[in-house]
This record gives C-alpha cells, sequence and structure tokens, in this order.
C-alpha cells in the first residue's frame, strides 16, 4: 500500500527522534525556504505528542524489569599463608569432616558408593596431593589412590624421601562417579568444600594437583595439562603445582617422557618445601 505523505513524515520523524537520542548528534532541518509553521507546505506538521513514544518508552520500562542483576560477587577467601600452628581443636574439626564425608548425600554420588573416601594422611601435612575421585579400589576400600595409579603416586612419594603418612591425600569429589567418569561441576560444587575445609584446617605448605580436575579448580586456565604442569600457581596464598594425573602415567606405561616430567614437576615441589 502506498504511503501517504503524513505517514512518511511520521516514519521520518520516527528516525530523527532515535537517531538523536542515541547521540547521533542533528536534527531534521524544515525544507529550505520554508519554516516548521509554514502553512504553505505539503507534509503536515508532526503533532508533538507522537504515537512511537510511549511505546519506546513501555519497551525500555519491558527491558529494565527483564535484566536481572548480577548477584554480588563473593568476597576473596583469605590467605592462608603464615596462619599460626594448627590448635587441638582444629585436628578435630578435620576428623568431624572425615565423619561427615561418610554419611554424606549432597549429591547424586552417593547412591552409587561402596563408601565415601575422605582422604589420609597426616593432618598437619606440609604437602596435600589433590586428584580428581575415587576409583573403582578406593570406593571398595574407602582409602584415596590405592589402585594402580595410587601405587604409582605412593612410588613418587617415596621419591621424594616422603612418608606416606608424612603427606595428606585426598580427591576433589569423595565419591565414585559411574564408571569413573569425570565429576559433574554440580558434584564438584557440592563436595568441594570439604576439601576447602580440608586445605583450611591441614595447612599445606604446598598443594600438587593430579589432573586436569583438581587443577582447573585450583588454579583455571584455557591451556591443557602439557602447558600448565610444572608451573606454581597460587591458591590462597599456598603455591600449588599441577601435573598429570598418575593414571594417565599408567595408561601411557612406556613413555617416559611423561614420566620425566612428572619428576621434573616434584623435584620443584621439593625445592620449594627445602628438602628432605
Ligand atoms: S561426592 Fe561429596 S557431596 Fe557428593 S555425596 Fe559424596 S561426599 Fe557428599
Amino acid at each position: 500500500m502506498k504511503k501517504s505523505a503524513a505517514d512518511i513524515w511520521e516514519d521520518l520523524k520516527g528516525q530523527v527522534d532515535f537517531l538523536t537520542e542515541a547521540g547521533a548528534g542533528f536534527v531534521l532541518k524544515p525544507a529550505k525556504g520554508r519554516s516548521a509553521g509554514d502553512p504553505s507546505r505539503s507534509v503536515p506538521p508532526a503533532p508533538r505528542q507522537t504515537a512511537s513514544r510511549p511505546a519506546a518508552a513501555a519497551s525500555s520500562r519491558v527491558q529494565a524489569r527483564d535484566i536481572k542483576p548480577l548477584p554480588p560477587a563473593a568476597p576473596p577467601l583469605p590467605s592462608l599463608a603464615g596462619l599460626p600452628a594448627q590448635t587441638a581443636a582444629e585436628r578435630r574439626s578435620l576428623e568431624e569432616i572425615d565423619k561427615q564425608v561418610l554419611v554424606c548425600r549432597l549429591c547424586p554420588l552417593h547412591k552409587l558408593r561402596t563408601q565415601a573416601v575422605p582422604g589420609e594422611g597426616s593432618r598437619s601435612a606440609e604437602l596435600m596431593f589433590i586428584g580428581e575421585a575415587p576409583g573403582r579400589d578406593e570406593d571398595a576400600q574407602g582409602r584415596p589412590f590405592v589402585g594402580r595409579a595410587g601405587q604409582l603416586l605412593r612410588k613418587i612419594i617415596a621419591a621424594m624421601k616422603f612418608r606416606e603418612d608424612e603427606v595428606y591425600i585426598t580427591n576433589i569429589v569423595k565419591c565414585r562417579p559411574p564408571d569413573n567418569r569425570v565429576p559433574h561441576r554440580e558434584e564438584e560444587e557440592a563436595c568441594s568444600p570439604y576439601l576447602v575445609r580440608q586445605i583450611e584446617l591441614v595447612r599445606p605448605r604446598v598443594i600438587v594437583t593430579l589432573g586436569k580436575t583438581p587443577t582447573d579448580y585450583f588454579v583455571p586456565g584455557r591451556e591443557g595439562m602439557t602447558a600448565r604442569r610444572g608451573n606454581f600457581g597460587d591458591y590462597r596464598g599456598i603455591p600449588v603445582m599441577p601435573t598429570f594425573h598418575p593414571s594417565y602415567l599408567v595408561r601411557n606405561e612406556g613413555n617416559r617422557e611423561l614420566k620425566r616430567m612428572v619428576w621434573e614437576d616434584m623435584q620443584k615441589v621439593m625445592a620449594l618445601l627445602g628438602g628432605k
């Protein structure tokens, strides 16, 4: 349908109004030789109150109402560096965490577990190893890192001249995911407060993250493990060394280069701890 001169004027006026409000910085000037009030012009004057203005205002009200405010950013957790020695009460709190984990039902993984695996080792360890989640053997025995990968980790610990009861070993998720799949984000979110509290109470001087899942949690990054391993990150003042998960080494048993890299990472940890 052909637009009338009045409609064309309305369209043009609407566009100019929008561009002016958007800061385009110009106004529609009347044609040369005519004033806005010139009765001889062929285009009728625009009404002062255009129909498009209330609609635009309503639209902006809808948008403002629909935008949900962002939740307030969580305050950063306090540094754990330089805290005083662990107290007896804090030691008891660690035992309490173990008890809570054993009966925990915070995420669906509790339905499939044989038993939860809180962690083991010294409750005031200087060195903490954090893996992903219990596997089949760990689920059966209730202890972390007891399968083939665990045996390798324990050899690495011995090579570092630590006894197993001098370090603390645990996982980011305390119950076995089905088929040893990677824990889901919700499972990690449900379970990680236990781990965070364990770290706050044990207060290790160095954390070693084994594989991508715990590394992503403590020192997030976009690169793969090959690029991230061997470089210290920081978790609340505690140096964090990412390295390959021992199960990756077991799956690539003939790859001596992987073992060399892990050992190189552990040497950096030993150097930071001042040697044994
Ligand atoms: S994985 Fe963690 S949060 Fe989930 S049931 Fe087990 S202990 Fe609880």
